[in-house]
């Protein structure tokens, strides 16, 4: 498998319209999930690469950017949805390659990114303050700016959707971006760059700095030069960077992690249920933050959906992100030990169900999907985020019972409930504790019009939808008097 798509070189920054080689000189490994291989090199950009992105971002905003009309942000957003669009296959084939998913998931992120651009270019000239009714004699409105520099601190299970709905929505706002793409996988964060210069984005006004989480996360989030951080990933990275950036009082946004639960009740449409109940916990071989990895289910039909689903793991062929099967890789050795030690975990419980691999070259950092029944809420596989293609099935007695279990852990990101019963539905939407409650779906397609983010430890603040564009701006309070 060879980069025969790239299009730029993957080992600079993109800093003020340049592409640049880190100051260090130093590189960092391009691995390939599905093979274990080496395939190339990316900057390991450091402290001195991201002060020159934040000063380039400065520049840009403080110049032309702050300057430049809603109308006009929105449409070189357009224009770059057309060259994303243009390149749909090629940005595909790129995310496959880095991030291990099957080729077919691939592009419907690729096709995502380009759906933001649409979305957020469209909202751009459509953010307005508000006038508020007052005293005698004085005239009151609202204005929406922007926070100025904003970093974003992606990772590596999405980074074409992430990107489109940080970046997306932090450009149609009007601020300047710096971003920390993941050093398991930034190559389509680069190609999104370069795209967006050929749509006329002005130099600077977006930078690209690939590095380590340790050395270019943690000197972006500590920046004083920044307004603002977008973060996604994990919670010990969540919360470090948050105390990193109340250094600066810099308002942050995470979305961090999952455990979210599916409820089937006895009155709930299992045909229509049983593909999302197992897709939702082994696409993109389970690392996604809103990966449903808990399946609980009332003892009226527990053994007709475990059953089932475990048919279902049966047919699942696992394999090389280019063979474009159900599951592939995950995205790294140390992610393939992690999750293996959880399957380790599981030696005690019953294995309902397991996938098969079929084309996967030694050396790739497979595991064997499962799905493990019977298992009690407080074991350790119900409890922690595992990011990785696992599922525990837990039998419920009654809707109590349900509520205890979804809201039994420290997240609280999605969840769904299988009912025909429409009162039944209001309830448990009320009484859920998660950012998201799909019924009778999972997910609702992944519109990007859809807020999204979390309660607990998922995180907090919005992105995703018009909500996000709030998120990416302050609002100031003018007040006239004028007799
Ligand atoms: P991670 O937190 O290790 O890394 C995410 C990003 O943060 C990477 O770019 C990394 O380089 C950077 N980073 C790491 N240490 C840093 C530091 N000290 N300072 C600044 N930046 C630092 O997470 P990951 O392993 O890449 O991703 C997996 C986790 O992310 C999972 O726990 C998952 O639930 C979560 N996630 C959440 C969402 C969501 O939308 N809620 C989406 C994707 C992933």
């Amino acid at each position: 498998m060879s980069l025969e798509d790239l299009w730029f070189d993957s080992s600079k920054c993109l800093i003020a319209g340049e592409w640049v080689a880190p100051s260090s000189g130093q590189t960092l490994p391009l691995m390939n999930p599905s093979t274990g291989e080496q395939i190339g090199e990316i900057a390991r950009g450091q402290e001195a690469d991201v002060d020159a992105a934040v000063n380039a971002a400065r520049k840009a905003y403080d110049g032309v950017w702050s300057r430049t009309p809603a109308v006009e942000r929105g449409r070189i957003l357009m224009r770059l949805q057309r060259l994303v669009e243009e390149k749909v296959d090629q940005l595909a084939r790129l995310e496959a390659l880095d991030v291990g998913k099957p080729l077919k998931q691939a592009r419907a992120d690729a096709v995502a990114l380009a759906r933001y651009m649409e979305f957020y270019g469209g909202a751009a000239d459509k953010l307005h303050g508000q006038t508020i009714p007052y005293l005698d004699g004085y005239t009151v409105y609202t204005m929406r700016e922007p926070h100025g520099v904003t970093a974003h601190i992606v990772p590596w299970n999405y980074p074409m959707q992430i990107i489109g709905r940080s970046v997306g929505a932090a450009l149609a706002a009007g601020n300047a971006c710096v971003l920390k793409p993941a050093e398991d996988a930034c190559l389509t964060a680069l190609a999104f760059a370069d795209l967006a210069k050929a749509a006329g984005l002005p130099d600077g006004v977006l930078n690209v700095v690939p590095g380590l989480g340790g050395e270019a996360g943690a000197a972006l989030s500590g920046h004083d030069g920044i307004d603002h951080v977008s973060f996604t990933g994990s919670v010990a990275t969540g919360a470090m960077i948050q105390a990193t950036a109340a250094k600066n009082v810099v308002p942050v946004t995470l979305e961090l992690g999952g455990k979210s639960p599916q409820v089937v009740f006895n009155d709930a449409d299992i045909d229509a249920a049983l593909p999302f109940l197992v897709n939702a916990g082994v696409q993109n071989a389970g690392q996604t933050c809103s990966a449903s990895s808990r399946i609980l289910v009332q003892r009226g039909v527990y053994d007709e959906v475990v059953g089932r689903m475990a048919e279902r793991y049966g047919q699942l062929r696992v394999g090389q992100a280019m063979s474009d099967l159900d599951v592939g890789p995950l995205i790294s050795a140390k992610q393939k030990g992690i999750v293996s030690g959880f399957l380790d975990q599981g030696a005690d419980l019953e294995t309902a169900g397991q996938a098969k691999l079929v084309d996967a070259p030694e050396g790739g950092n497979y595991v064997v999907p499962t799905l493990f029944s019977g298992v009690s809420a407080g074991h350790a596989l119900a409890r922690d985020e595992i990011f990785g293609p696992v599922q525990v099935a837990i039998p419920f007695d009654d809707e109590d019972e349900a509520v205890a279990i979804a809201n039994g852990t420290d997240y609280g990101l999605v969840a769904s409930v299988w009912s025909e019963s429409g009162a039944r539905q209001m309830r448990l939407a009320r009484a859920i504790r998660a950012g998201q409650v799909f019924i009778n779906n999972y997910g609702a397609g992944g519109g990007v019009e859809l807020p999204f983010g979390g309660m607990g430890k998922s995180g907090h603040g919005r992105e995703k939808g018009f909500e996000a564009l709030y998120g990416f701006t302050v609002l100031k309070t003018v007040a006239a008097f004028h007799g």
